[in-house]
């Protein structure tokens, strides 16, 4: 009942904020079964300006998917019981709902984020992750269209799929590491700007990875030698020397 009262006072805040000019509040459903996680997650995508509904069960989170109206779900994929993650995805999309649905994976476990993206889910994220890099991600998934179809990034002549994992450059497949491709997905996202190693460490490395302070040159020079190196094109990968790095074509 407080439930009710709460949701119907939260849509006449929203209608009359509409009314005043004011631009809603981007609502996001978080279905994750750990609750310090998703107490954390809920207090700083609030801080961020949006609106947070926790389910912390499976059955929980998939009558709140099928039944209310969000801008984003972001769906922890192990879930106790029978109902997890990816069987949410599967029953949102077989209703015909294109929320866009962001899939939070244990570490390493690279079939589950296949099946994740697979069941229907737009993007993943391999915990324990940068909050800095869940919300890029969720941005990038509000400024889409719903009805998204290619999402190859593209530089110069470099592409990227961050669905397939699949790299090329002049339409040459070039394999990666889980590292390597995360790299270079964020230089990706971020062409042709000048990002520091202190801006590549929070964003592709986890806050609690062991990670040496050469360790991200380290990951440049493989990432050198496997997009650059081997093609006749200008180098994409540009050192600048005390500011960091540079993707660009
Ligand atoms: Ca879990």
């Amino acid at each position: 009942m407080e439930n009710m009262k709460l949701r119907h006072n939260f849509l006449r805040l929203s209608f009359l904020s509409a009314k005043m000019g004011y631009s809603r509040k981007m609502r996001i459903l978080l279905v994750e079964d750990e609750h310090k996680i998703a107490n954390a997650l809920r207090q700083g995508l609030e801080q961020e300006g949006f609106a947070v509904d926790i389910e912390y069960d499976g059955e929980g989170g998939l009558s709140t998917a099928l039944h209310e109206e969000y801008d984003l779900m972001l769906l922890d994929r192990m879930l106790p019981g029978g109902i997890d993650g990816v069987e949410i995805c599967k029953q949102v999309r077989a209703k015909d709902i294109h929320t866009p649905i962001l899939m939070l994976t244990a570490k390493d476990q690279i079939k589950d984020r296949v099946t994740g993206l697979d069941s229907g889910a737009d993007d993943y994220l391999v915990k324990p992750f940068a909050f800095e890099e869940l919300l890029a991600r969720i941005r990038a998934l509000l400024r889409r269209p719903q009805e998204n179809s290619g999402t190859v990034l593209k530089v110069g002549d470099l592409t990227l799929d961050p669905a397939t994992f699949e790299v090329a450059r002049g339409g040459k497949e070039i394999l990666l590491s889980r590292r390597e491709f995360a790299l270079l997905e964020f230089m990706m996202r971020n062409p042709n700007r000048v990002v520091s190693k202190e801006t590549i460490m929070s964003h592709v490395w986890d806050f609690d990875a062991d990670i040496l302070p050469n360790t991200i040159e380290v990951y440049i020079g493989y990432l050198r030698q496997k997009i650059d190196k081997p093609f006749k094109g200008p180098a994409l990968l540009q050192t600048m020397r005390g500011f960091g790095y540079k993707l660009g074509g």
